[in-house]
């Protein structure tokens, strides 16, 4: 297998190989320039592109086609058409144009929309994005592709990615032309996503309506033995989950994913895969698709994988890691500290750059991770706080505080920006600490945003993190630009004053403990702990400004995609609601009632022979007053639940499903799981905790 890696490696990807094989030179030209510099495609390239397109398909199997696009479901959408022609005599042959290539017309009225589009509005279009390489998968041509509505607004997630994209890259361009590298003609931002999963046995899944439905269990006590042994469990990937993994890097190496590194994590079951970083766009598509075969793979192996973010109480849930950082059309990394003064120049005003956004769209950034499922995550101590701050680590936090303090450039007047070639590699080099609560920490040469939910597109915190940066570099280009003298003293002096203004967000410390929840609000960060808590400042002024002045958001786009969100909040904790009342009616309560049933026949049999049956009469006290607060509370549940269904105001709704309807499914799974753990395993009306994470 090992020396066919390379051979099998993009084998099933219109990649670059390929495209020079299949193209003449002009139209392969033509078509590298759009992707590398963002230029316009004409028709005339298309048509050229479409026909070694499927050419290349349908030598390699495929009959069908389909424009690819992410819309506001945050899942990936597809419609099929095959490629055939028929050209008379009950003949056909295989054809594709440059037209169907470039634009699609899925029916766009049962997409999310958020009021954008009236449903008699339907059409839709699709757009090819020749940026992110076409694929074959399941005998089809998949054309990644970008979703808008009839009147040209985004409804998807890849159109405003790559528009905060193109910002980010103008907007450091511009600060790279006054730093002196006017020969950088354009900056991509990169992404290695590092994504958290859990596998479990297909047959217990099936038996779990909580996991069918939500995604998550809603009821189950922890079994005997919880995640305190994680350690033990570290090392022993099962055979199965190895074949599993084997397969899996093989299926997404097929699609050219650079699938990298692979784990288990700490909660039994749970398990991790690395990428190796790609541009942005790129790799959020790949992102997507790696869930897809992630799910698609498991299934052939007998297992489902868990995406959501918390399948398990009890036990930790999934993220992913968003490790970010900005690399020229020189190929430079900018937030890699370098070695020459130039360089080290360029990292400084790059970094406080991304500090600075941080600090003040660090609301943005909360948002970006906000979801019922991630809610269960983030401050609840296995996953980064709700708190957005930056973690720096000791030596470039004491540079930061050096350059505010002028203690560092005093001591070294004459060469003023030599202060990274001689603290900086040695940092780089030498530093152990690695902080592991911290939402957003610089890693040596890139970010890693930790709050992502393990469910969720990355499109929206990229989006939000260019967009944030881009407006950080814009308001340093104009100060830069307005300064007179020496380039080094007027990056000195914004670089500065940046530190001063913005070094609140910088917490180096223990993200999980109460002293930060209190030192936080004492330096005015947020803390914005719930999703209803955090949507609302997707309309902010300051965050509408920031969209417009930009072009990644029009003002209707921002508020249907904040309608969207809370809708969205809201099903899926109706979901949740809705079948855990299922569960109860039909499954758990009956059998509360069975074996109270079973304790009473008991205690009546011992009576009749003498026997006091104290034992029994105390467990069927236990059962009784269970099943009467469980059937009250579900009354209540689905009273409320009613009644949230009525308000029409979204954001009063959503407080609804959050202040009480996720109160009450707490209040019940508390009773239902300290009367679980009697019920004799035959009567177990569904797989327990243990049946499903303790498996051989
Ligand atoms: P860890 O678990 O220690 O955080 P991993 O190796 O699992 O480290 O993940 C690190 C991720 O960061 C990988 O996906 C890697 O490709 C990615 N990465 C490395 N350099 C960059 C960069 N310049 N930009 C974006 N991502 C990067
Ligand atoms: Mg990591």
């Amino acid at each position: 297998m090992s020396s066919l890696v390379p051979e099998i490696y993009g084998s099933l990807v219109f990649n670059d190989k390929v495209m020079r094989d299949k193209l003449p030179k002009d139209i392969y030209k033509a078509l590298r320039k759009t992707i590398d510099a963002g230029t316009h495609l004409e028709l005339d390239v298309a048509n050229s592109v479409a026909v070694a397109m499927k050419e290349w398909a349908v030598e390699n199997g495929a009959t069908h086609y389909t424009h690819w696009f992410q819309p506001m479901t945050g899942f990936t959408a597809e419609k099929h058409d095959s490629f055939i022609s028929p050209v008379g005599d009950g003949e056909v042959i295989m054809d594709f144009s440059g037209k169907e290539l470039v634009k699609g017309e899925p029916d766009a009225s049962s997409f999310p929309s958020g009021g954008l589009r009236a449903t008699f509005e339907a059409r839709g279009y699709t757009a090819w994005d020749p940026t992110s390489p076409a694929f074959i998968k399941d005998g089809t041509l998949y054309i990644p592709t970008a979703f808008c509505s009839y009147s040209g607004e985004a409804l998807d997630k890849k159109t405003p990615l790559l528009r905060s994209m193109e910002a980010l890259s103008n907007e450091a361009v511009k600060v790279l032309g006054l730093l002196g590298q006017s020969d950088v003609t354009r900056v991509s931002t990169t992404i290695g996503p590092e994504q958290e999963y859990f596998l479990i046995e297909k047959s217990a899944y099936a038996k779990r309506k909580d996991l069918i439905f939500t995604g998550r269990t809603l009821l189950g006590a922890m079994p005997p033995k919880g995640q305190e042994m994680e350690d033990h469990y570290f090392g022993a990937i099962r055979p199965r989950v190895a074949a599993f993994m084997h397969d899996l890097d093989e299926e997404l190496w097929k699609l050219g994913i650079p699938a990298k590194t692979k784990h288990n994590e700490v909660a039994p079951c749970q398990h991790e895969l690395a990428p190796v970083f790609d541009t942005a766009n790129v790799a959020v598509d790949h992102n997507q698709l790696t869930m897809e075969v992630m799910k698609k793979v498991a299934d052939k192996h007998g297992f489902v994988c868990l995406l959501h973010e918390k399948p398990f109480d009890g036990i930790n849930g999934s993220g992913k890691h968003n490790n970010w950082s900005m690399v020229t059309s020189k190929g430079a990394n900018l937030l890699e500290p370098g070695k020459t003064p130039a360089e080290n120049i360029s990292f400084l005003v790059f970094l406080t750059a991304v500090i600075k956004a941080v600090d003040e769209y660090a609301d943005l950034l909360r948002l970006s991770v906000a979801s019922a499922g991630n809610d269960h995550r983030l401050g609840a101590n296995e996953a980064p706080p709700a708190i957005i701050s930056i973690f720096l680590g000791d030596e470039l936090t004491e540079i930061i505080n050096a350059i505010e303090n002028d203690t560092f450039f005093k001591s070294k007047k004459a060469q003023k920006m030599d202060i990274g070639a001689t603290v900086l590699p040695h940092f780089f080099r030498d530093t152990t600490d690695r902080n592991r609560t911290s939402p957003f920490a610089f890693t040596g040469n890139k970010f890693e945003f930790r709050s992502l939910g393990s469910s969720a597109s990355v499109a929206t915190p990229n989006i939000i993190l260019n967009t944030a940066v881009a407006e950080a570099l814009s308001q340093f280009y104009d100060e830069l630009k307005k300064s007179k003298g020496s380039i080094e003293d007027a990056v000195h002096k914004l670089v500065k004053k940046t530190i001063k203004k913005h070094k609140r967000v910088i917490f180096n410390g223990n993200g999980y403990t109460d002293e930060w929840v209190a030192e936080a609000k004492k330096r005015g960060l947020y803390n914005l702990k719930s999703t209803p808590d955090v949507l609302p400042t997707f309309i902010e002024k300051k965050n509408v400004e920031l969209f417009t002045k930009h072009h990644i958001f029009t003002e209707p786009e921002i508020n249907s995609r904040y309608e969207i969100l809370l809708e969205n909040y809201c099903k899926t904790l109706h979901i949740e609601s809705k079948t855990l009342q299922d569960m109860l009616y039909a499954q758990f309560l009956p059998t509360l009632m069975k074996f109270s049933d079973k304790v009473s026949a008991s205690i009546e049999a011992k009576e009749r022979m003498g026997l006091k049956a104290k034992a029994e009469k105390t467990l069927a006290k236990k059962l009784d007053s269970a099943y009467e607060e469980l059937f009250t509370y579900a009354e209540k549940l689905v009273e409320d639940t009613d009644k949230a269904e009525t308000m029409d105001d979204l954001l009063k709704r959503a407080y609804q499903y959050h202040d009480k309807i996720l109160e009450e499914m707490a209040q019940i799974r508390e009773v239902a799981d300290s009367v679980e753990v009697y019920f004799p395993a035959d009567l177990q009306p569904y797989p327990t905790y243990a049946d499903m994470l303790f498996y051989v």
